[in-house]
């Protein structure tokens, strides 16, 4: 009898949490990982997927990206099953008035995992609502985010347009009452400048679009700014969030140059930015290849460091008895141009090539495979009666 109701033979095993990176057999029992050893025996497998020349992961953890709280919005399948995605974090589209509709309406009806950082505002992020200060409500906010925690992992405070710092206090008021976290996307103003924002901001909370125009990370002389290193110095975070508009390779390739890469590589996925930047998180995570940035790294800050981030760190590994989520990846070696975002003109880098996403596993069962890896030949269709009355 087979050990494993699935083996996946003979590819690159990136988990950064325990150190791994060689090739190793993955056996799936279940729901869970079973085993990562090197040459599991074929027998052992139930059905066996050949990963030979490429990268089986941890499945991806997109930090990052929007299935509820305004237009461009998608549901979860659909921006993440494609592109090796097992869990997502939905940032800030609902707040404490909105979230029990999100997780029914949504939340629970994904096959992907989805935790979700709770807006400041309790309308969330639905146009107006996100300026009005009445709806931004610390204790209520961390209220619902100690009742709900096995969905809810943070605060997300975003774009208020008004000169103070309503927002941003308020989100880390939130954030220390629930013992969590405050993901923040503000940019800078006169009144309420980036380096005063990073000091108020405490170890384990982050800045989300750390490559965009709007939160300058690189100053005239070419040069990451001072508060930039001094927060991350302090365990402040650094998240990418791509988007249609924050990511620019302008920003990013200086700040790589001076060993300054992000903590949490992720899309900001919504319609715009999957179609104009193709912010897909494979896309995303090959921009930082072309960067120069090793494969090792790109996985581990796609998979361990958003589980570290979240407080879910039985997410984001292979560690045998952890859900079995896994993806594989594969170098798809041919000339790419892949396309930045935002006020630096949706410019490209071409690459050597690019990651694509071959097979999807959540919890043990296969939910996207682009090539048929885990499937049979059509040859092997079983017979049955076609002379249908
Ligand atoms: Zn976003």
């Amino acid at each position: 009898m087979p050990s494993y109701d699935l083996l996946i033979k003979g590819g690159r095993v990136i988990d950064a949490a325990n150190g791994v990176d060689g090739l190793m057999d993955v056996g799936v029992s279940g729901r869970s990982i079973g085993a990562v050893e090197p040459d599991i025996p074929e027998s052992q497998g139930r059905r066996v997927v050949d990963a030979t020349g490429m990268y089986v992961t941890p499945g991806l953890i997109d930090i990052h990206a929007h299935c509820t709280g305004w237009a461009g919005s998608m549901f979860p399948e659909e921006m993440c099953f494609p592109y090796g995605v097992t869990t997502m974090v939905d940032c800030g589209g609902a707040g404490w008035r909105t979230f029990d509709d999100f997780n029914t309406n949504v939340v629970r009806k994904s096959a992907v995992r989805v935790f979700a950082l709770l807006n400041i505002v309790g309308q969330g992020m639905e146009g107006d609502v996100e300026q009005n200060t009445e709806d931004m409500d610390a204790e209520l906010t961390a209220a619902k985010i100690r009742q709900r925690s096995d969905v809810l992992v943070g605060v997300k405070v975003a774009h208020y347009q008004g000169r103070g710092w309503e927002s941003i206090d308020r989100g880390i008021e939130a954030a220390r009452l629930s013992n969590s976290f405050v993901l923040v996307d503000q940019n800078s103003k006169p009144t309420r400048t980036f380096d005063e924002l990073l000091k108020r901001l405490g170890p384990g909370d982050g800045v989300t679009h750390c490559y965009g125009y709007g939160k300058p990370m690189i100053g005239n002389d070419g040069k990451v700014k001072r508060h930039y290193i001094d927060a991350r110095k302090r365990g402040v975070k650094f998240d990418v969030g791509h988007g249609n508009n924050s990511f620019s390779f302008s920003m990013a390739v200086p700040a790589l140059e001076q060993n300054f890469p992000p903590d949490t590589i992720s899309t900001d996925m919504h319609r715009s930015s999957l179609h104009t930047s193709r912010a897909q998180m494979t896309e995303v995570m090959s921009k930082f290849l072309a960067m120069g940035m090793p494969i090792g790294e790109v996985v581990a800050r796609s998979t361990w460091e958003p589980a570290k981030m979240i407080n879910h760190t039985e997410l984001g590994t292979l560690t045998p008895g952890a859900p079995a989520d896994i993806s594989v990846l594969e170098f798809q070696d041919r000339p790419a141009g892949l396309s930045d975002s935002g006020p630096t003109g949706y410019r490209i880098m071409k690459a050597q090539g690019r990651l694509i996403n071959q097979l999807t596993i959540k919890d043990g069962t296969v939910r996207f495979d682009y090539d048929g890896l885990s499937k049979d030949d059509w040859s092997d269709t079983p017979t049955t009666d076609l002379d249908l009355p």
